[in-house]
């Protein structure tokens, strides 16, 4: 039977910076339950885990500064916030041990797809936090398989479809051999990076011109595909953001829901048998569109027909 994994937490409710931010936390609650409703509808089993890890600092330290570490674990400042905010550093902890409960999970074999709505912090850098993203959990479990020699994963790849560059992740394993990192992104909007590919390590980008739509979103997945062929990796990580989508404030592009299942469901049918776990990235209109893209996208990876 078919089956995802799914990492949730009730506090991801409270991921509020301000009322009138973009970032809303009601996103991921409405998602999971979205995931829910339409996983028993398409006969998909989903076993549901509590996001109740908050790794050792050894962990987040994988790839940030031991001094901006300190600056939002044990002062509650982060350059995403104004002043003191302990309860929203604990919960961008938490969010990483959730992206690593998700890994663990595929490790474990228990589904072939994970998903947790609040991963893919795709902009935080080493020594800072960077467009809403405080710490870069998808790298940080990246870094976590490949040192790991009982995870059975010696290369991982990104896949980010998120509006944005992805130009945390591509800058923190910029020089792990054993990471390929892929993003589709708008290239008229923030940070304004990822304009070419490394090749030689294994960086690739498609920047897309402003209201780029369906065509271009699966005509880069494509490439994706075929690369990530060769390169053969263990496990998929997909930063799922749903910003692209045609309504969302934050971009130019032009991406339908439909677009963007048939983006992750092409992934699931070149890689039948490889582990693959989604994050939500980004994604502004948090009572409609963002939940239902989410949603559908992680039903989509999870079958292949
Ligand atoms: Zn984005």
């Amino acid at each position: 039977m078919t089956a995802i994994v799914l990492v949730h937490h009730d506090d991801y409710a409270d991921w509020v910076f301000d009322s009138h931010h973009p970032t809303q936390g009601r996103r991921f609650t409405k998602a999971q339950e979205l995931l829910l409703e339409l996983a028993e509808e398409a006969g998909i089993e989903v076993f549901e885990l509590d996001s109740d890890l908050l790794p050792d600092r050894a962990v987040l330290e994988s790839v940030h500064d031991p001094a901006y570490v300190d600056q939002v674990i044990a002062q509650g400042r982060c350059g995403e916030w104004a002043g003191q905010r302990p309860d929203l550093a604990r919960i961008a902890h938490r969010m990483v041990g959730g992206t690593l409960l998700a890994a663990q999970a595929l490790v474990e074999g228990r589904a072939l797809t994970a998903v947790h709505f609040p991963g893919a912090k795709h902009h935080a850098m080493g020594d800072r936090s960077s467009g809403f993203c405080v710490f870069a959990d998808f790298a940080i479990a990246a870094r976590r398989l490949l040192d790991d020699p009982t995870s059975g994963v010696e290369r991982v790849a990104i896949l980010d479809i998120d509006a944005h560059h992805g130009d945390g992740n591509e800058t923190l394993l910029l020089d792990e051999p054993r990471a390929l990192t892929f993003s589709i992104h708008d290239c008229t909007i923030f940070p304004g990076t990822g304009h070419a590919d490394s090749p030689e390590q294994h960086v690739y980008n498609e920047p897309l011109a402003a209201g780029s739509g369906d065509a271009e979103l699966i005509e880069g997945v494509g490439r994706f595909v075929q690369l990530t062929s060769e390169f053969a990796p263990d496990m998929i990580l997909v930063a799922m953001g749903a910003d692209g989508h045609d309504e969302d404030p934050l971009s130019t592009l032009r991406y339908s829901i439909v677009g963007m299942e048939a983006a992750v469901r092409r992934v699931r049918r070149e890689f039948p048998e490889v582990p693959s776990l989604l994050g939500g990235a980004g994604g502004y209109l948090p009572d409609t569109v963002t939940p239902e893209a989410w949603a559908r996208m992680a039903v989509a990876a999870a079958r292949s027909n």
